[in-house]
């Protein structure tokens, strides 16, 4: 289905543009969504292992799940969605590329400057917290050893960088997306079920300022209704067709 022309009209060289991205983007490389298929590991839903309380509890566990995402995400490869927001990261230079996603993909499609909400499955951080440690650096050990593998600092637990269900944000790449989508001409939202906060409230910031809110989601999502433009198909098929209309002008 082609692109309908006011999109591709608005994105003009100089156009500022917000791309927030979720799980959806990367089902095409074959990482699960979690609330799609295969989204689930042994029988546990994400809500009761992406917490700090069920780490607290169970740390092996919730590495185990962790270790296994690792594992999974480190034999995919990105998808023509990932290469498409990459090359329009160069292409425009006012597109602010947001995503949810933890797994690396857009980065390692090329993308620039990506503001990730939710930190990165290949980090890691000191559980304790301890004083010699940074906050979180990058350890792309897969699989680990030992699980929970130790802190090189402190021998305590390392936990995962990422941010799990009831923790706040970081609070400068929040205020970043925040003013990324206020300041918007057109605002996408890409392959994300729109239930996780404050993610999910970006949307209604854009709109608020005015900007031309464009879904791409082969399902409908709480978001749907408002949307100015929706392409109800897989990112990987929509955002390439929008690619082509703008090359072809
Ligand atoms: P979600 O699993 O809640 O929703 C995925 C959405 O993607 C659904 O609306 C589904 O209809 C849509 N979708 C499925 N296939 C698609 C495709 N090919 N193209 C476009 N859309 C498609 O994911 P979410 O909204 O990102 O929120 C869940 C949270 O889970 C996020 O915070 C994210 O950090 C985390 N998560 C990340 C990954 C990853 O890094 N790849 C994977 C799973 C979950």
């Amino acid at each position: 289905m082609a692109p309908p022309q006011r999109l591709v009209d608005a994105l003009h060289a100089g156009a500022r543009i917000t791309v927030l991205t979720g799980a959806g983007v990367s089902a095409a490389s074959g990482v699960p969504t979690f609330r799609g298929a295969g989204g689930l590991w042994k029988t546990y839903r994400p809500e009761q292992l992406a917490t700090p309380e069920a780490f607290a509890r169970d740390p092996r566990l919730v590495w185990e799940w962790y270790d296994w995402r690792r594992q999974r995400v480190a034999s995919c490869e990105p998808n023509p969605a990932h290469h498409v927001l990459a090359a329009w990261t160069r292409r425009f230079p006012h597109l602010t590329l947001i995503t949810q996603n933890v797994d690396g993909l857009h980065e390692r499609a090329g993308a620039t400057r990506v503001l990730r909400m939710h930190g990165s499955i290949w980090e890691v951080g000191c559980w304790h917290g301890c004083a010699s440690a940074p906050r979180r650096w990058r350890d792309e050990t897969v699989p680990f050893p030992e699980l929970p593998p130790p802190c090189p600092h402190c021998g305590g637990p390392l936990r995962p960088g990422v941010v799990w269900f009831g923790e706040p944000l970081d609070e400068q790449v929040l205020a970043r997306c925040l003013e990324a989508a206020a300041s918007a001409e057109v605002f996408f939202t890409v392959g994300t079920s729109s239930v996780v906060y404050p993610a999910a409230g970006l949307l209604d910031v854009a709109r608020r300022h005015g900007a031309l809110t464009v879904e791409i989601n082969p399902d409908d999502t709480p978001s749907s209704e408002g949307i100015d433009v929706r392409m109800r198909e897989r990112a990987e098929v929509a955002l390439v067709e929008l690619d082509r209309a703008l090359a072809a002008g």
